[in-house]
């Protein structure tokens, strides 16, 4: 194991650990949010609902016991990261009335017999649980697009494929969900998340020709792996409003020239750190809650706080239940007591905010009723 990983690890095991928790509480006002607008009215704040929508990377993999993760790239059979992981999920979010949305990867398609099973009930399960079903591309460790398409891929990032692959790429997926899950399934299908962050203009290009409604790739100020195949980078955002994504340059906020919302996933900063909001930061995650639920503008439209997980964080190897997925739960309940805070999926946020308005015009000026 890398000395980096390593410690790594042992920075987490400390800090979700009870001791390490208390520790960063007290370090928590490190935790900041530029960029959500400075000279709004507070009295602004809170006038619209603040949605909390958690969202799930759904793919292979597991949380090994020395809470290394075992990531779907790694070893993309370890399917127990769906069946366990979204089942795991499923259990925690109806025991406290939330909805949410599962980006999935149709690597999860590649299982066979009983683990397809097990898989398509789970995901089944969860939609039927009003929950919703997304679109998550890893090309790389995807062998039912690669099976598809005739084609080996050897990068996870869009910036590594020409636009005809790309959109040949996420038709295909369609069509994978369509075939397993069904037409309902398939035509339900408007929110997308690129594996690893990683979309570019080509990209949105690819996903206005197919349909989407909602993207949720960006992570504002945040950037990484630029020389390798999971590149990404949205280092140049500085906005955590939604707004239309843009078919010529992906990091523009007001081009507002395609169909397709981006709601972004909330970022922060812990002493200059940039981070996202995932559970794995435990209490930092609440911090950052409490940032967004104070400042965010909700004047007009109601605020989405796009919190990511992964279904394969939600689960050890033999399907116990993982730390990041107790400390998701510890969230919910943290993040319900507060007045006007809805768990909902995108699809939920997006109709309520933009819907009426992409039939009608323009999206931006459209408010929650
Ligand atoms: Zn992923």
């Amino acid at each position: 194991m890398k000395i980096s990983l390593r410690l790594k690890l042992l920075l987490y095991k400390f800090f979700s650990g009870n001791f390490g928790k208390k520790l960063l509480k007290a370090i928590s006002f490190g935790v900041k949010v530029k960029n959500l607008g400075s000279n709004f009215n507070p009295k602004n704040a809170k006038k619209r609902k603040f949605f909390v929508v958690i969202t799930v990377d759904t793919e292979s993999g597991y949380v090994n016991s020395d809470e290394r993760r075992v990531w779907q790239k790694e070893n993309p059979n370890a399917f127990v990261g769906y069946y366990y992981g979204i089942a795991n999920l499923l259990k925690i979010l109806s025991k406290h009335n939330a909805k949410a949305t599962f980006f999935l990867s149709t690597q999860c398609f590649s299982a066979k017999s009983l683990e397809y099973e097990k898989i398509r009930n789970a995901i089944i399960n969860a939609a039927n649980n009003g929950h919703e079903i997304g679109l998550h591309l890893h090309p790389d460790s995807d062998f039912a697009i690669q099976k598809k398409l005739f084609k080996k891929f050897n990068a996870t990032s869009a910036f590594f494929y020409s636009y005809k692959e790309k959109h040949e790429i996420i038709k295909s997926a369609r069509e994978i969900i369509k075939e397993h899950l069904g037409k309902n399934a398939e035509k339900k299908l408007i929110s997308f998340r690129w594996g690893n962050w990683a979309l570019d203009t080509e990209g949105a290009k690819a996903l206005q020709k197919l349909d989407f409604k909602i993207d949720s790739s960006a992570t504002p100020g945040i950037k990484g792996h630029l020389n390798d195949g999971m590149k990404y980078d949205w280092s140049k955002v500085k906005y955590h409003y939604p707004w239309k994504l843009s078919i010529t340059d992906y990091r523009a906020i007001n081009h507002n020239n395609s169909g397709i919302i981006e709601m972004p996933i909330a970022t922060f900063s812990f002493f200059g750190l940039n981070l996202r909001a995932d559970p794995l930061y435990s209490v930092l995650l609440k911090k950052a809650f409490m940032e967004y639920y104070l400042k965010a503008d909700r004047a007009k439209k109601a605020f989405p706080f796009v919190v990511i997980t992964h279904s394969s964080e939600a689960t050890y190897k033999d399907g116990n239940i993982a730390q990041t997925l107790k400390d998701l739960e510890d969230f919910i309940i943290f993040a319900k007591k507060f007045e006007d805070v809805r768990f909902v999926s995108l699809r939920e946020a997006y109709n309520q905010n933009f819907r009426q308005s992409l039939i009608g015009g323009n999206a931006l000026t459209a408010t929650t009723k």
